[in-house]
């Protein structure tokens, strides 16, 4: 065997791989330089999380006061920091569902971990003590730890780790595209998807079932967008047979939709909301779980006899992690990120149709704020099925333009201070690395 090319053992990433990681070593606004001086565009936001871009000096000051006044202190016991007590107060400002308090963690999957044990406190307060199953979607995507990975509805997270865990159970996912449609109206094709859940629970015991958990778009399961009638029917469902609905908006969450929180643009009403990414705008890593009023009245009162809750972790709350996300929600607020998006998403959503539209080999093109994607038609022009987002992520490399590819869909998610002008050019850079990769399956038939 070859010897490896570094001592980092790589997230996502084959561990045999032979070649050397490609490394980057700059940022300013949307551009990103590696380490051999090339420059890139980056239509991905990191992982659609720098929502601010990379040079925002105010998250800068806001972490470097933050270290020199406090770097650490635990939330713990009774026992927290300032900083960490104003960002819950901030949250509970802008949250978009009647707040309890907000539960901080470090990583959007530590955040869906523990809104599950929310749910399981909560049920376990009311007596139910058998409430412990937790419903997701097929190619929802949650995170990778043992449960919220459990919840991840997508097989390269479960292959080889024994999961799901058998408590989680996954509903068909609302894609549009979906062959569960089979030519049904959007109408019908939902009647179809509630009959499913309706089914699951029925089977699996409505007293077995502690939440449902959920992504408003599925993002990294490839920019998919129910119909709009999907979940205010799917949350009838749960609040009849008290099923709490997790909304995660990890992704979603601060601006990326063209609104604050696509719980309010999709009138959705969760239980409790998981945050992170644009929350710092990742530029320390930071998670919530916004608890509604109704669990968290429970859980105070079901907690005098249960005892507390017995979940956390050492930087749950971490003040310089807190204090730059105070900033990041401050500069969204002032900047009025969300109206932003709202008014530019247009130029990002018509230019790509414009690009791909009609063009051979193209399924779709489609999205919503600053969230898009093209998907290619899979097994087309001689390529196997997953083959053209991962040449078109290439070619675009090559153009300097990074995207995102899931299979046969190539994501683009701008960081929300895109400009216009930045947007058009990062659509002209995708269009011809389209074209590159065309030309390439052209010459191989
Ligand atoms: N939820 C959603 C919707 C995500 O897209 C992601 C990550 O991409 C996560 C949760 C997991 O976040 P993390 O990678 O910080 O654990």
């Amino acid at each position: 065997m070859a010897p490896l090319p570094s001592t980092l053992l790589e997230p996502h990433t084959p561990p045999a791989v032979a070649t050397e990681p490609h490394v980057i070593v700059r940022g300013e606004r949307l551009t990103v330089w590696d380490s051999e001086g090339r420059s890139y565009l980056d239509a991905t936001s990191g992982m659609l999380c720098t929502n601010l871009g990379y040079s925002q000096p105010r998250l800068v000051r806001a972490a470097a006061r933050q270290m020199t006044e406090l770097p650490f202190f635990a939330s713990f016991a009774h026992r927290t920091t300032d900083v960490t007590l104003a960002l819950a107060e901030d949250l509970a400002r802008l949250a978009p569902l009647p707040m309890g308090r907000t539960f901080f963690a470090n990583s959007g999957a530590e955040a869906n971990d523990s809104a599950f044990k929310l749910a399981w406190y909560y049920h376990r307060c009311l007596g139910r003590h058998r409430r412990f199953k937790i419903l997701s979607q097929e190619r929802g995507y949650h995170g990778t730890t043992v449960a919220a990975g459990s919840a991840t509805g997508l097989d390269f997270v479960h292959r080889g780790f024994g999961l799901p865990l058998p408590s989680y159970i996954q509903v068909p996912c609302p894609d549009p595209h979906s062959p569960l449609r089979q030519g049904l109206t959007e109408e019908r094709f939902v009647d179809r998807l509630i009959d499913h859940l309706e089914r699951i629970i029925a089977v699996e015991g409505p007293d077995t079932i502690a939440a449902f958990i959920a992504e408003p778009i599925l993002s990294a399961g490839g920019v998919i967008i129910p119909p709009s009638s999907y979940y205010p029917r799917v949350q009838e469902v749960l609040a009849r047979h008290d099923i709490l609905f997790i909304l995660d908006e990890v992704v979603t969450g601060f601006g990326r939709t063209g609104a604050m929180f696509a719980t309010t643009e999709f009138g959705l009403s969760p239980d409790l909301i998981t945050v992170a990414k644009g929350l710092s705008s990742a530029y320390a890593p930071i998670s919530a779980v916004l608890v509604g009023r109704r669990v968290m009245n429970t859980i105070a009162e079901g907690s005098t006899s249960i005892g507390a809750f017995g979940h956390g972790f050492t930087y749950s709350g971490h003040p310089v992690a807190a204090a730059v996300a105070r900033e990041a929600l401050a500069v969204v607020v002032e900047e009025n990120v969300p109206a932003h998006v709202r008014e530019t998403a247009p130029t990002l959503l018509k230019g790509l149709a414009e690009a791909f539209h009609g063009e051979e080999f193209v399924r779709d093109v489609r999205g919503h704020g600053f969230l898009a994607a093209v998907t290619f038609v899979t097994g087309s022009g001689g390529r196997p099925e997953g083959e053209w987002g991962s040449q078109v992520m290439a070619e675009a490399v090559e153009h300097g333009l990074l995207v995102r590819a899931v299979g046969d869909t190539v994501i683009v998610a701008p960081p929300l201070i895109s400009t216009t002008e930045e947007i058009e050019t990062m659509v002209v850079l995708l269009e011809n690395s389209y074209r590159s990769a065309l030309a390439e399956a052209h010459s191989a038939q």
